[in-house]
């Protein structure tokens, strides 16, 4: 099944504006999606993500697996229908969370072992058993089971995991293969179902990524990631592996960036022609009082705040900024109010979806498409 990605502008420096369509939203790229680790973006209702104008958001299968469980979800008509939300999902493979949350892991060529860190229940994970949980919860772009490497690891470790991946994603894709369209919302076999992504790893070794990248195009994926950055290695190292892999990938197939970054740094990256970044940094932050502005970041508890009628950010339309000031964020934060959370989240996405849609924009004027003739 070939990917529809139609790529609409392409800007000097790699960039380009697209159209990713997946079976529920046509996605506008270069595109920031939003993480809802359990179903849920932390605090915010699905109406204000729409509002808000965000195109694809994630679940993490991991969580999604242990609760409420991948059948009662396939049960529940599936991921989009179990959480109201009709616009578009992704699911990661597990394979980050298993490797950065579980206790106990043991891993092997056949898959991993591991405790639940919600109740220490055993669990063994191989990649048919991702790609099955990943069908069952039905999001419009599923993901290979890798194995993320941990930073800083040596040589002959970062091989043997990058063995391990290569040998899941071939695994990854011939059970994908056989089973994509059983996903809950494809009823006929013709229809547009999922797609699948694979993962290039490597460490932060540049030829092991190159190799990663050139094998994982052969099998034929329907776009490709990036994983395993953003853990901990200097911002010079991920922007020089990013460098190294992008012009490795087709042109033509959607290209992924996985758990990225601050403000400058998804914007870098789109500039470069990356077409999808997810990162848990802008909710997670707003939960801890940290803004993102057109100013620079705000930490919203300093004292300095404490009578500040202004808008948290002068230059943002969004409806915390339209309507709140910064004293009251404070307050709120302060007192421990709920809504802290969510006012605080809800411009930080904003802020971040706005980056995005600058970047499109600029594409669009930078390198107007032809008019007919
Ligand atoms: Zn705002």
């Amino acid at each position: 099944m070939s990917t529809e990605f139609d790529i609409l502008q392409t800007a000097k420096g790699g960039g380009r504006r697209a159209r990713l369509e997946l079976p529920h939203q046509t996605v506008e790229t270069p595109v920031f999606m939003p993480v809802g680790t359990a179903g849920a973006v932390k605090a915010v209702p699905q109406e204000t993500l729409e509002a808000l104008g965000a195109q694809i958001i994630l679940g993490n299968t991991y969580h999604l697996y242990l609760r409420p469980g991948h059948e009662a979800i396939r049960r529940l008509g599936g991921l989009h229908r179990f959480m109201s939300w009709p616009r578009a999902l992704l699911t990661d493979s597990g394979g980050f969370q298993v490797f950065s949350l579980s206790d106990l892991r043991k891993v092997t060529d056949e898959g991993v072992q591991f405790r639940s860190h919600l109740d220490g229940s055993s669990h063994f994970f191989t990649p048919e058993h991702a790609m099955e949980v990943q069908i069952a919860l039905a999001a419009d772009i599923a993901m290979a089971f890798d194995e993320c490497t941990e930073y800083p690891a040596d040589r002959a470790r970062a091989e043997e995991s990058l063995r391990l991946t290569m040998a899941w994603a071939r695994r990854s894709l011939d059970y994908f293969g056989a089973h994509r369209h059983e996903v809950v919302w494809c009823e006929e076999p013709e229809e547009r179902t999922q797609l699948l992504f694979g993962i290039v790893q490597g460490g932060m070794f540049a030829d092991l990524r190159r190799a990663c990248a050139e094998q994982l195009v052969e099998m034929e994926f329907d776009g490709y990631a990036i994983g395993g950055l953003s853990v901990g290695e200097p911002r010079e190292l991920t922007l020089e592996m990013i460098g190294e892999v992008l012009p490795l990938l087709p042109a033509d197939k959607p290209r992924y960036v996985m758990g990225v970054g601050y403000p400058d740094e998804i914007e870098l990256y789109a500039r470069m022609g990356v077409d999808m970044m997810d990162c848990v940094l802008p909710t997670r932050a707003a939960r801890h009082g940290l803004l993102f502005t057109s100013e620079g970041r705000v930490n919203i508890k300093n004292a300095r705040y404490a009578e500040d009628q202004g808008p948290p950010d002068p230059a943002c339309d969004c409806p915390v900024c339209r309507r709140y000031s910064r004293a009251y964020l404070r307050h709120l934060m302060q007192a421990g109010e709920a809504l802290s959370g969510a006012l605080n989240t809800i411009h930080n996405l904003a802020y971040y979806l706005g980056i995005m849609r600058r970047v499109r924009e600029s594409m669009v004027a930078e390198n107007p498409a032809p008019r007919p003739s």
